[in-house]
């Protein structure tokens, strides 16, 4: 199979998928690599880099997706807050992102469509930029540590106007990639991709409860094709010798410690809670919530809305959707049989299907599994 065309450098990626070959012959046993990051889902789907794999090894997506986690409560508010008059600002991957309600509208999309006033923004700078007319508005924070330090950097400066406050919906990916490890035993996940771009917030030495822990090696990567490569190898190599280690593919980007910075951001105007995922539930340690020093800059307490709590907590997935499967590496999107038939990237029914780093989003867009079986049939014919 010649595996150059989509690679950068060709004899590289032929050299590592030949190791990759190797060593995965030396296993007697399958293998599954978990992915954690939508970006990462992206390259193994758009560069057909499951097709590249042996059979006994097997790359699953994990919760990698920020949109596709947020649960349908915070979009609730946000469409009902718009739909009351209040202006609206939220990045473009959460437009279409469905609420948990029954009811129309069910997203900001068609809240807009009825008259709200939603705007989408590129960063929270342009959202502090728009508010400065005094116009009454809230801002809709979806993310994992990578954007939170961008929305929260303008709160820590005092350099929101009073009338912009947040409805801070931000999550943690350490904690989460640990309640998939102790809940999900069932699915034994033999090696982990770390996330680059948390990574270069959080620090590569966040991953080391991973291999410490869990005796699973990890690997925090990049995200060109090679670099996915060579993080497969690294694991497969330490899967075949026993060994558990966090390895740091992405040094051009991540360092050990990460950002201070950012991180101090976070530190300064948030503490951690539990909090809930979308379709999994609650997890401890692994969101957000503004400090009572910061209240003022908080929705949910400017309008009097109480936070979304394990009480309330309601089934938030619409009726027959499986992105929670798909978001703990359980089932592949290709599973799910309203996959693009009833959701499709034009009218998407789950939440998985709304953002770019959505997992069946990037299957719909880029082959997933047909493209896996179409270069087998092509190379490796019956
Ligand atoms: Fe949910 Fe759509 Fe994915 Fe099915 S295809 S799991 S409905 S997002």
């Amino acid at each position: 199979m010649d595996v150059s065309a989509p690679f950068r450098d060709p004899g590289i990626s032929r050299l590592i998928v030949g190791k990759i070959a190797r060593i995965a012959g030396d296993l007697d046993d399958h293998v599954k690599i978990m992915d954690f990051c939508g970006t990462h889902e992206w390259t193994i789907t758009h560069y057909g880099i499951r097709s590249l794999m042996p059979n006994n090894v097997e790359l699953v997506a994990g919760p990698g997706c920020p949109v596709c986690i947020t649960p349908g409560y915070y979009v609730d508010i946000a469409v009902k807050l718009a739909m009351e008059g209040v202006r609206v600002f939220t990045f473009g991957d959460v437009y279409r992102l469905p609420g948990s309600s029954k009811g129309a509208p069910r997203n900001l999309e068609e809240a807009r469509s009825e008259g709200a006033d939603v705007k989408i923004v590129y960063s929270v700078a342009d959202a502090v930029k728009l508010s400065s007319d005094g116009k009454e508005s809230v801002f809709l924070a979806v993310g994992f540590e990578t954007t939170a330090p961008a929305t929260l950097g303008p709160i820590y400066r005092g350099a929101v106007p009073d009338n912009l406050s947040f409805i801070v919906v931000h999550r943690l990916t350490p904690p989460i990639t640990k309640y998939v490890l102790e809940n999900y035993p069932q699915s034994p996940i033999r090696g982990i991709i770390a996330p680059g771009h948390v990574s270069a917030i959080t620090g590569a030495a966040e991953w080391k409860f991973v291999a410490e822990d869990y005796g699973i090696p990890v690997v925090v990567s990049g995200f060109e094709p090679v670099d996915v490569l060579l993080s497969i190898l690294e694991i497969l190599r330490q899967v075949r010798d026993g060994r558990a280690e966090l390895v740091n593919e992405y040094s051009r980007v991540v360092r050990w410690e990460g950002n201070l910075r950012a991180k101090e951001i976070m530190r300064s105007t948030c503490e951690v809670v539990e909090a809930g995922w979308r379709g999994i539930g609650f997890v401890p340690e692994s969101g957000l919530r503004l400090r009572k020093g910061y209240s003022k800059y908080d929705a949910l307490v400017r309008y009097g809305i109480p936070e979304l709590s394990k009480e309330a907590w309601l089934e938030d997935l619409p009726p027959g959707c499986r992105c929670a499967e798909v978001t703990l590496g359980m089932a592949k999107p290709t599973d799910c049989p309203l996959f693009r038939k009833v959701c499709t990237p034009e009218r998407p029914y789950g939440p998985c299907m709304v953002s770019s780093e959505g997992t069946c989003l990037i299957w719909a867009k880029y082959g997933g599994d047909e493209l896996l079986r179409g270069l087998r049939e092509e190379f490796e014919p019956p």
